[in-house]
């Protein structure tokens, strides 16, 4: 049940200096809540800025512009105390499930780990029951405890690195693609398992991905993010029936239908061209050199950031009424 925003990040940016007077703009003047209970999705190519985002959300990286409050506290300027009571509260699933799980260590040690550093269950009885029910809960047995991660699959390693982030019992879950590295058929039953656990446990979710019919599968809100900005905000259902803006559409289109019959018919956006760099990207709007809809405008003004309808925000001068002169679209094209 949704209560309150959680977490604000205000117009976060986020640069790399990269010398030679050179700035990777990895995150551009970013702003989003999410609120108590719900799943959050960030979606966008790889490249976009998506991960360096969470990253900094989790304090991982400083901000080189705006903030992000928790529970309404900057979390980028808390104490040492409030920092390590802040970790406890927010933990992150990572993408690759082997790279993050040290080959030398047990699964029992592995999940062990976060309560020793913050000094809980120390009683080594209590510790071994809480690795036994967090194995449990994702799905795996107590045998698992005192085998390495060699000896797991992929999905099941992924099983075992939420474990681990749910060892401290957190309110708030950072997963960074956490189901790019895994076999579709095992995609599915990841996603089960955090829709689950999120229920039972009560989480909020910041769910990282590049596709979208994954995050539509788990997400109460979806924003689209490209080239380090937002491009569109809504309603997971929303944004798949009414998508608002252009490079949504593309990726929307790029979603096969299980139905051959639709599938045949339907036409596909292809997006122009690569992703420019973020190092040099267009001016005015980011997407233009890959947009059908392109104007002279969006090479000159940077669109805004505006509400369309409750709840559905969206950034595009095709929906900006003084700039087009007419009504906004309900969308530009139908793009399923
Ligand atoms: Fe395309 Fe212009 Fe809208 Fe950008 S602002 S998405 S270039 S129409």
């Amino acid at each position: 049940m949704i209560e309150k925003a959680l977490l604000e990040v205000n117009r976060l940016k986020k640069y790399f200096y990269l010398g030679r007077g050179e700035t990777l703009k990895a995150v551009d003047d970013v702003s989003f809540q999410i609120y108590k209970g719900e799943t959050f999705g960030i979606v966008g190519e790889s490249g976009c800025g998506k991960s360096t985002a969470g990253r900094t959300i989790i304090g991982l990286y400083d901000v080189s512009g705006g903030e992000v409050k928790y529970d309404g506290k900057n979390v980028h300027t808390l104490n040492e105390k409030e920092k390590f009571a802040f970790h406890r509260k927010m933990q992150m699933i990572f993408q690759d499930p082997y790279a993050s799980l040290n080959p030398r260590s047990t699964v029992r040690e592995i999940i062990s780990e976060p309560m020793e550093v913050h000094g809980l269950h120390r009683n080594k009885q209590e510790k071994l029951m809480k690795v036994y029910q967090l194995l449990e809960d994702v799905g795996l047995n107590r045998d698992h405890a005192n085998r390495y991660p060699h000896e797991f699959s992929g999905g099941q390693r992924q099983r075992i690195g939420i474990a681990r982030a749910l060892a401290l019992d957190p309110e708030f879950i950072i997963a960074d693609e956490p189901i790019s590295a895994l076999d579709v058929s095992v995609q599915a039953q990841v996603v089960n398992l955090l829709k689950r656990l999120q229920k039972e446990k009560g989480l909020t979710f910041l769910f990282i991905a590049h596709d979208l019919s994954m995050v539509k599968q788990i997400s109460d809100r979806i924003a689209v993010m490209y080239l380090g900005n937002l491009v569109e905000l809504t309603a997971s259902s929303q944004l798949y029936e009414k998508p608002l803006h252009p490079y949504t559409q593309a990726l929307l289109s790029a979603i096969p239908i299980p139905d051959p019959n639709i599938e045949d018919q339907r036409e596909r956006i292809i997006l122009q061209g690569e992703l420019p760099s973020p190092i040099n990207p267009p001016s005015g709007c980011v997407f233009r050199t890959r947009c059908a809809y392109a104007m002279q405008v969006c090479a000159e003004l940077k669109p805004e950031w505006q509400e369309i309808e409750a709840n559905h925000f969206v950034a595009c001068h095709l929906y900006n009424k003084q700039i087009t002169g007419k009504p906004a679209p309900r969308q530009v094209a139908a793009s399923r």
